[in-house]
């Protein structure tokens, strides 16, 4: 999958890209990230990317025009409600909350453009020209790089082949709508801490049922909120009486 990013800061995506998962994405030719720096794009002397509010308050505003022409650079459309060129996502702490169902749409997309804004945002203009408007939480970031990243690395995981069988995306947390399993390694016993005895018991349908109930038990206790949303089995449902059975003997 081809995805662009337009920053001002093209540099801050050196690191999470030329590391493990991504870094063999890209060589496996899965992922294809492109940066362009908006501000190749401000045409005065000064190269100018951003200006003062309209209306007046603190906090300068990143300029339309570097923005749009960086977008027809990359070969994305701006016309409103074009999808022909896959989703422009404007990253915004306005934006729709970014979880896995959204990571699941974006994977499906033939192409991606993601802008990233600094300062007090950028003109509204451009989020007329966006497909999405995608914020990755209820805080602020400095800027929309890191929010970008978190989107490049959470797609990047879906698409098909960037995982192998033994990091596969399905037993992980939302999957299936619900949290995962808790997980062990070595040593077998750990500052009085044993390893669950049926992880190493060999029987391959008991440590299933295990996962299976210790991850609702943990969708229960935790986010109970996403148990409401999931599609649940027959034995889910059983799994959840046996485990709200258990709390209520505590
Ligand atoms: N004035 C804006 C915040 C600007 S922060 C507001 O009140 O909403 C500067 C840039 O950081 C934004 O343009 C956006 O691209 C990025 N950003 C900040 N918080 C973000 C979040 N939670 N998710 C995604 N992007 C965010």
């Amino acid at each position: 999958m081809r995805i662009d990013v337009l920053t001002l800061f093209p540099e801050m995506f050196e690191g999470p890209l030329s590391e493990s998962i991504l870094k063999q994405a890209r060589e496996k030719g899965l992922l294809d990230v492109r940066l362009t720096n908006v501000r190749d794009f401000a045409r005065d002397r000064h190269r100018t990317a951003d200006d003062y509010q309209y209306g007046g308050g603190s906090g300068m505003v990143m300029k339309p025009e570097p923005i749009f022409e960086a977008l027809e650079h990359v070969g994305a459309p701006v016309a409103k409600g074009d999808r022909t060129g896959g989703a422009v996502v404007l990253m915004s702490a306005r934006g729709r909350l970014f979880d896995h169902g959204l990571a699941a749409d974006l994977a499906r997309e033939p192409r991606l453009v993601l802008i990233c804004g600094r300062y007090k945002g950028v003109d509204e203009r451009v989020a007329g020209a966006a497909t999405h408007e995608v914020s990755i939480g209820d805080y602020v970031l400095s800027g929309g790089e890191l929010a970008a990243m978190v989107v490049v690395d959470a797609v990047a995981r879906l698409l098909p082949g960037v995982l192998g069988d033994m990091e596969s995306a399905e037993t992980d947390s939302f999957y299936e709508g619900i949290l995962g399993p808790p997980v062990y390694t070595r040593p077998e016993e750990y500052r009085g801490e044993e390893v669950p005895d049926v992880l190493k018991s060999g029987h391959h349908e008991m440590v299933r049922r295990w996962r299976r109930k210790e991850a609702l038990k943990a969708t229960l206790h935790r986010r109970p909120d996403l148990l409401e949303r999931a599609e649940l089995t027959d034995e889910d449902r059983e799994l959840l009486q046996e485990i709200e059975a258990e709390d209520n003997t505590i």
